[in-house]
């Protein structure tokens, strides 16, 4: 697969990210969408809220606020919970996380392993025998062992909390600061992931706000308004897009990890004791919405919580193949009837339902599906990027999904000449109500093709002197690059039909 650089200076070079604030040097973690990249990021979303409310009647949507009531996050456990184990190193003053420290530290474990793995293939050759070879070759089996040690240790102290143990890690692994060198560490301390900002005139505590570090409990609030106005009955789902904030400490890797960013959550209601049956439903639907995609590099697992939060009673991560690695996508959660029971608790409002086939009122189950919109389309670019050689010639090609493409069609006058011009302009007109169209009359139509793959523009309609005379152009695929004429008059139909996978 492509390596992250590479996506990062394509997504520059061709408008779909820019480093958010660049002219002042940037500001670290935060990023900004560009002409192709706002299309494509439109275009995801909107796909997913056709797949989950367009398409089941039994989901729908809301938009809620960003600011809400501090009391919230009190109920939610996020005052007391959201937090990151934070270590200084005490020579370069700099602050990492320390679970990141210990997973980069086994990550090195692992690249260690695979260099073994590379040098065994080449010496035996078609004889080498990867299981044999990794349960048998001493230095390989003692890095695996260490990974699976600390590893299970790690989601341990993370799940009972216990920073002296991760003090312990990092000490027992002699883990040194990438920037002094040294061991010299602090302590680990916690750090609370959510942001704070004042509103009204007087700056005390009473005037103090959290920008949400996730979408989900402005769903949860709302459950008796969105089920008595959208009169839904159990089982049922509330679908919402929108901005979470974390004050990420260790936000690199691109739009992997930012400061700010993008969530598509969906809350599903559902009867106390049927929240695990849901809960199989909803991890399969998502893995399978995803691997519809089709991307050229699409590997997926699922990654089943062993330690569950106190919330949850099953929870598992859809993980995607990124440059960086299996890496958590999507997260979908069995929070059973925590949250709501929580702001009931906090509110003092009743936040029951009354169940009419049962007869019978009760707090409900709730399974969740939760995918960070940026990692979703580093995950589609990351899977699409492709560069090849085709008829001698290289180019980079982007091979998007065709529904999801910034732009469908490019129409491309073969010369800028007014008859040619003035023929792809009417054709351009016809077509740009229907389909994401793009117009371009500059530079040598061999450029023009290459520009439009490396966007991931499906189809290219050229225009040249038959045109004017016969009615007929071209048009051009962008993966297999094949050409065929076609009848103006027909265009609308065909592309359709093409888009419509
Ligand atoms: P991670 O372990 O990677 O920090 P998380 O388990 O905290 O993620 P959730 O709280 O489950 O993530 O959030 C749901 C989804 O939101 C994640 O699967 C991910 O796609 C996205 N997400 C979470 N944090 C970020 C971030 N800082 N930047 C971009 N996307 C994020």
């Amino acid at each position: 697969m492509v390596e992250l650089k590479k996506i990062i200076s394509h997504c520059k070079e061709y408008g779909f990210i820019f480093p958010s604030s660049e002219i002042y040097d940037g500001l670290a973690a935060t990023y900004d969408y560009g002409p192709f990249g706002v299309e494509l990021k439109n275009n995801i979303k909107q796909s997913w809220w056709r797949s989950m409310v367009r398409e089941n009647e039994n989901i729908v949507g809301i938009d809620s606020a960003i600011f809400m009531h501090p009391s919230i996050w009190k109920a939610s456990g996020h005052i007391d919970a959201f937090n990151d184990p934070l270590i200084d190193n005490k020579e370069s003053k700099k602050r990492y996380r320390a679970d990141v420290l210990i997973e980069d530290e086994l990550e090195k474990y692992q690249q260690k392993i695979n260099k073994e793995i590379l040098k065994a293939k080449k010496r035996f050759g078609t004889a080498f025998n990867l299981s044999t070879f990794q349960t048998t070759h001493p230095r390989v089996v003692k890095y695996s062992n260490k990974i699976t040690s600390i590893s299970k240790r790690l989601s341990d102290s993370l799940e009972q909390d216990s920073l002296d143990e991760l003090k312990n890690i990092i000490e027992e692994l002699e883990i040194r600061c990438p920037v002094s060198g040294t061991t010299n560490w602090t302590d680990v301390r916690k750090f609370n992931l959510m942001f704070e900002t004042k509103v009204g005139a007087l700056a005390n505590e009473s005037s103090k706000l959290f920008l949400r570090p996730e979408t989900a409990q402005g769903i949860f609030v709302n459950f008796l308004n969105v089920q008595k106005s959208a009169r839904k009955k159990i089982p049922f789902g509330v679908a919402q897009i929108g901005k979470a904030f974390r004050n990420e400490i260790v936000a690199r890797q691109f739009i992997f990890r930012m400061k700010e960013f993008e969530q598509m959550e969906m809350q599903f209601f559902v009867r106390p004791g049927e929240e695990i049956k849901w809960y199989n439903f909803w991890k399969e639907s998502r893995m399978d919405w995803h691997k519809s995609l089709n991307l050229n590099f699409g590997n997926y697992r699922f990654h089943d919580h062993q330690n569950l939060a106190h919330y949850a009673n099953a929870a598992c991560d859809i993980e995607f193949e990124f440059p960086i690695g299996f890496k958590e996508l999507e997260g979908i959660h069995s929070r059973t009837n925590y949250d709501l029971s929580q702001h009931q608790n906090f509110s003092k409002k009743r936040l029951s339902y009354f169940d009419p086939d049962q007869k019978e009122s009760y707090i409900p189950y709730v399974v969740e599906t939760s995918v960070g919109l940026d990692r979703l389309f580093l995950s589609i670019l990351c899977g699409s990027f492709v560069e090849e050689t085709v008829n001698n010639e290289q180019r980079i090609v982007l091979k998007i999904p065709p529904k999801l493409a910034p732009v469908s069609v490019a129409v491309l006058p073969l010369l800028k000449k007014e008859e040619l011009t003035d023929k792809a302009r009417d054709i351009f007109t016809n077509l740009k109500s229907t389909f994401s169209c793009h117009f371009e009359e500059k530079d040598s139509i061999g450029k023009r093709y290459r520009r439009q793959d490396a966007i991931g523009t499906p189809f290219c309609i050229t225009v040249d002197h038959d045109t004017i005379t016969d009615n007929q152009v071209t048009l051009r695929d962008r993966n297999t690059m094949q050409q065929e004429r076609i009848p103006i008059i027909k265009l609308n139909k065909i592309i359709k039909e093409r888009l419509d996978i």
